[in-house]
């Protein structure tokens, strides 16, 4: 994942640092919005991309799961 996308993936979760909500841009204390999302906010957005893998592959594997419980 490259840098912009990680700026763009970070606008889809909340900033813990400002406090900006999906969809918001970061600002700045004075109120100017920032050219980038705060560090923070990008490891959210990175974490949340992770956990959001793990879910789909957890996923992908439920078919084999139910078939072993059920058959
Ligand atoms: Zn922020």
């Amino acid at each position: 994942m490259d840098r912009a996308e990680l700026e763009k993936l970070s606008l889809t979760v909340p900033c813990p640092m400002c406090g900006a909500a999906p969809g918001e841009e970061c600002e700045l204390n004075s109120g100017q919005p920032r050219t980038a999302p705060h560090r923070d906010r990008r490891l959210n957005a990175a974490e949340s991309e992770k956990a959001m893998d793990e879910r789909t592959s957890c996923f992908s594997q439920i078919p084999d799961l139910v078939g072993g419980i059920f058959f």
